[in-house]
């Protein structure tokens, strides 16, 4: 393939259930390398398997590209002028066309064996423990192509093949590797084998970039561009992501999710991305957050893409998370993000316990566990705990609280409750004349209940005035 074509990449998931992140990995590099080198980028649905569609799983997918900003130049609802559609289903006529290009060229044939027979074959082969070869089989003398029939490839030639990847180097494989394989399926859709090449060719696909497991088709794949006298695009094998212990695949259980349910978890598209560009991709130095598309755009290689697999580590996700927070949400938005998180509290006790629920959490889902295990309760309703919470452990008993409280309650009479430190100045001339824990235990404990929460000028700022008053002085009372 000549150096100075235009790039073109494109991401081509069958639509077989929900896009998860694997598939997210590999849409993201193919669109950063199309966008550095300011080529296109297509999002192509290979939907010629029917039987294994998934209804929605195209929406999911195009949902899902579209919240992590990964956009398409040509997709599922836009096509080309020059091409057509990028839907694989509504292109059975360019495949037809190639097809018959390859009967034509006597490289292609009607497979005339019943399913029945060729099972027979294949386990006949393996009771011999040789690898099933459907060339072995091939008929001396071709049919006429009547449709109904699969159409298989006669390769060309059979041979070692021996072929370049950008990433791993030279790869190689033996001719028991090369095999007539079926173009167009009884059913009158293409395999995925046919399409993909047509496809790549016609849509002028410049790098493949996809996961290690189509290795081993390499050489079938080689030997049809070599029936249709074409070039090969530049081939990028990913490597896996792996689970965080780097030795297994990853699975469900290291906590891999389908791409949106990262969204609904609170995981903003831009760390989502930054920590998916990091999974086999090395940008060579110390920096490691990158904010924008444009960065990584920016700094993204294909020499960077690592041949052995990345590891997937769910707590440097959260800690990416919270970098992106805090560094690209205003604190509007920080509040809009606890309000949606706990939309079912009020909004206005909520907003103000944003930066208490922010200094402890990295994603909403945190916060709404947060919020189920009772953390936040003090902030809405009453509070219910044992009076004998308020005795301070230097204290001989609980009375002992009693005076200091009240000499808190009065000097909070008069004190502006605009700001934690506002009350915090208030109180804190006396907290070190009587002792710090022998007035903010007790304090905590009137207006939390609890023994861990945040400092208690904080608390009383949640609370506001009238509330905070009311829970010393209700403590005062008990006591
Ligand atoms: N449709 C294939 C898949 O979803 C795409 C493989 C390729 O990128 O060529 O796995």
């Amino acid at each position: 393939m000549p150096d100075n074509k235009k790039v073109i990449t494109r991401f081509a998931p069958s639509p077989t259930g929900l896009l998860h992140i694997g598939g997210v990995r590999t849409a993201l590099f193919a669109y950063l390398w199309a966008r550095k080198n300011e080529g296109n980028f297509i999002l192509r649905i290979e939907d010629t398997d029917k039987e294994r569609e998934v209804a929605g799983s195209v929406t999911q997918i195009q949902n899902s590209l579209t919240w992590l900003g990964i956009d398409w130049d040509y997709g599922p609802n836009k096509p080309s002028q020059d091409f057509g559609s990028c839907i694989q289903s509504e292109r059975l006529s360019v495949y037809k066309k190639y097809a018959d290009l390859l009967i034509e060229k006597g490289l292609a044939y009607p497979d005339p064996y019943t399913d029945v027979e060729v099972s027979a074959f294949r386990e006949q082969a393996m009771a011999e423990k040789r690898p099933f070869l459907f060339r072995k089989h091939r008929p001396e003398k071709f049919e006429k192509w009547d449709e109904n029939k699969p159409l298989r490839l006669k390769v060309p030639e059979i041979k070692r093949y021996t072929w370049h990847d950008e990433v791993r180097g030279e790869l190689t494989a033996g001719e028991e590797m090369v095999d007539d394989f079926i173009i167009i399926k009884a059913d009158g859709y293409p395999t995925y084998n046919f399409a993909h090449i047509i496809d790549d060719l016609e849509m002028e696909v410049t790098h493949v970039m996809r996961g290690e497991e189509f290795i081993s088709s390499m050489p079938k794949f080689l030997s049809l561009y070599d029936a249709l006298e074409i070039d090969y695009p530049k081939l990028v094998t990913l490597p896996p992501i792996m689970g965080p212990d780097g030795k297994k695949k990853l699975s469900k259980r290291d906590g891999s999710k389908d791409a949106l349910e990262y969204a609904a978890d609170g995981y903003l598209p831009s760390a989502l991305r930054n920590f998916l560009a990091l999974i086999g991709w090395n940008p060579g130095g110390d920096r490691e957050l990158f904010y924008e598309m444009s960065d990584l755009v920016e700094v993204f290689t294909l020499k960077g893409i690592q041949k052995s697999g990345g590891a997937f580590n769910e707590e440097k996700l959260k800690w990416m998370n919270k970098e992106h927070m805090e560094h690209l949400f205003t604190k509007e938005e920080k509040e809009d993000y606890v309000i949606s998180a706990l939309s079912e509290r009020s909004p206005d006790i909520v907003k103000k316990l944003t930066t208490t629920i922010f200094e402890r959490i990295h994603n909403q889902t945190e916060i709404r566990e947060a919020a189920e295990a009772g953390e936040y309760d003090w902030a809405f309703g009453p509070i219910e705990y044992d009076i004998e919470l308020l005795k301070w452990k230097n204290d001989d008993s609980v009375a002992a609280a009693q005076p200091r409280l009240e000499k808190a309650l009065e000097l909070l009479q008069n004190t502006d409750f605009s700001t934690p430190d506002t009350i915090k100045g208030a109180l804190w001339p006396y907290a070190e004349e009587v002792g710090k824990g022998e007035l903010l235990w007790p304090l905590r404990v009137a207006l939390t209940g609890r023994e861990r929460s945040p400092d208690p000028f904080t608390c009383a700022f949640i609370l506001g005035k009238e509330e905070t008053l009311l829970r010393v002085r209700s403590a005062c009372d008990k006591i």
